[in-house]
């Protein structure tokens, strides 16, 4: 693992990219050469990784490491970074990690972390709030509060941060992350904001069309005035209600799948008797059947067969397909779970 601090000096990584440094070590990727040389031209303030293990950016806990990783200082310093990598570069994005499975083999292209970098909120209307994809649903949801503008509380116990929440739609006991959005700013491949309303996009049940190569880096939320109290005492209560259910105890990802129409998950994998199941380091769990927990040094293999052998055991025990609500990140991209 490398590290790269990409801040105000830039003539040491000028060195460690120059030519000579590259007869040394030939090995080191065209693509950080080619980096280097157009960002010497301009400054990057953010934070390059290479070979960074992944496993720590995710709730689960597994998985290999990320060609490059990139900690983006700001939207326009993650613009900047956009533009001048090479346009082949595959490029993916992570928040909490909270939704991901990461394989043991790792990612070949370039994952931007937002989780806690893209930071930025406050209030940009009476009733509305400007926040960035990194900050989480509960630190929306407490912004919130301190301005009296309340209806997060079903969801703000959702471990992930904005971007996430608006890729997947997450949402709990009925309320759901676009029922809030005023409109969201997206960055594309080539760096460029463009601003999208929620009537751009088809929204369904834990779904977003967005399209390829296009990311959430903010979003404008309108919130419902309210009392602060009442309201903290709802966070808190859901908080609660959640914690009691969910094995938070170990390492998992949620909910695995989604729930089939007029059905719920859980209760097809309790009535086919897979609470508990364990394959390697990973199992269906015991207090909330739908989460399958690392309870003992999984590998993100064991985890993969075990949703694999849940999906093929309700296919045959129901004659449904579950569809997996977690994404998997395997060496060339995102794998989400149409159905096909
Ligand atoms: C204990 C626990 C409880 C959970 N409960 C719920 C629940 O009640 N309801 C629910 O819906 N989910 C739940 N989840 C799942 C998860 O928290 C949500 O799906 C959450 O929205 C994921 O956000 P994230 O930032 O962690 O996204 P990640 O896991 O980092 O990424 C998820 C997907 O979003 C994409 N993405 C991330 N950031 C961006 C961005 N800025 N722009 C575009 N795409 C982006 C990623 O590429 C990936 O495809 C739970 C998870 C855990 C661990």
């Amino acid at each position: 693992m490398r590290k790269f601090l990409v801040k105000e000096n830039l003539s040491y990584l000028g060195y460690l990219m120059s030519d000579t440094f590259f007869t040394f070590l030939p090995k080191i990727e065209y693509i950080m050469k080619e980096y280097i040389t157009q960002t010497s031209k301009q400054k990057l303030q953010g934070e390059l990784c290479e070979n960074e293990p992944l496993a720590p950016y995710t709730t689960w806990r597994v998985g290999g490491p990320a060609k490059h990783l990139y900690k983006p200082a700001s939207i326009e310093d993650l613009s900047f970074f956009l533009s001048v990598i090479p346009s082949s570069e595959n490029v993916v994005f992570l928040g909490a990690g909270s939704n991901m499975l990461v394989c043991d083999e790792g990612f070949s292209g370039t994952v931007i972390i937002t989780n806690h970098l893209l930071k930025n909120v406050s209030q940009c209307d009476e009733n509305k709030i400007y926040v960035e994809a990194g900050i989480t649903l509960l630190e929306l949801a407490y912004f919130g509060a301190g301005l009296n503008l309340c209806g997060l509380d079903r969801i703000a116990g959702i471990p992930g941060t904005i971007g996430g929440a608006l890729a997947m739609n997450a949402g709990a006991y009925s309320s759901e992350t676009w029922d809030f959005v005023d409109e969201v700013k997206v960055i594309n491949r080539a760096g460029e904001i463009i601003v999208r309303k929620p009537s751009d996009y088809k929204i369904g049940y834990r779904s977003v069309n967005v399209a390829d190569g296009e990311w959430f880096v903010a979003c404008v939320f309108n919130l419902t005035p309210g009392n602060k109290e009442t309201y903290l005492e709802a966070i808190k209560q859901m908080l609660a209600k959640r914690a009691s259910k969910h094995p938070l105890e170990f390492s998992n990802a949620g909910s695995v799948f989604r729930n089939p129409p007029g059905d719920y998950s859980a209760r097809l994998i309790e009535a086919s008797h897979l609470k508990g199941f364990r394959i390697g380091g990973a199992s269906v769990s015991t207090k909330h059947v739908n989460f399958i927990v690392n309870d003992k040094n999984a590998t993100a293999a064991d985890i993969e067969a075990l949703i694999k052998h849940v999906v093929a055991v309700i296919q045959q025990d129901h004659g449904i397909r579950l569809l997996r609500e977690v994404r998997i990140l395997t060496k060339e991209g995102i794998r989400i779970d149409h159905g096909e």
